[in-house]
């Protein structure tokens, strides 16, 4: 009889971003760091998605299209499946208190566009760490 070992799964990262160009340097970036990515290109999407999986993180674009990312952040803090799920919001606007409304409407962390990728992948490694160190 031989045994496998099964190899560790990696963790899943929910992309909701609408900009093709963003999301391809995303998936690219997390899958070359071992991770993988569930792709929504609308908040509803993402929405969808979150009822019937729970990712490890999100990444969540503040600029989307019919729903905002501060709605669709909102939406999924109601999901008590997410409540240790680290929301990352994506956004490009460069206004003083966006952090502070990202936050507001249950982000836990902000990453601004352009991405760089170094900062970006080091600041999912850090929320996946502190969420492993949390759980049960
Ligand atoms: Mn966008």
């Amino acid at each position: 009889m031989t045994t496998t070992t099964p190899a560790p799964r990696r963790p899943l990262i929910l992309v909701i971003e609408d900009n093709l160009q963003n999301l391809y340097l995303v998936r690219f970036l997390l899958e070359k760091n071992g991770f993988e990515v569930a792709e929504a290109r609308d908040g509803r999407t993402g929405l969808d998605f979150v009822a019937t999986t729970v990712p490890d993180v999100i990444l969540l674009d503040i600029q989307l299209p019919e729903m905002s990312g501060y709605a669709v952040a909102k939406e999924l803090r109601k999901n008590a499946a997410l409540r240790s799920v680290p929301i990352i919001a994506v956004t490009s606007f460069a206004m003083v208190g966006d952090r502070e409304r990202c936050l507001e409407a249950g982000a836990s962390d902000y990453i601004e566009k352009p991405i760089d990728p170094a900062e970006f992948v080091a600041k999912i490694r850090a929320h996946l760490a502190a969420e492993a160190a949390h759980a049960p």
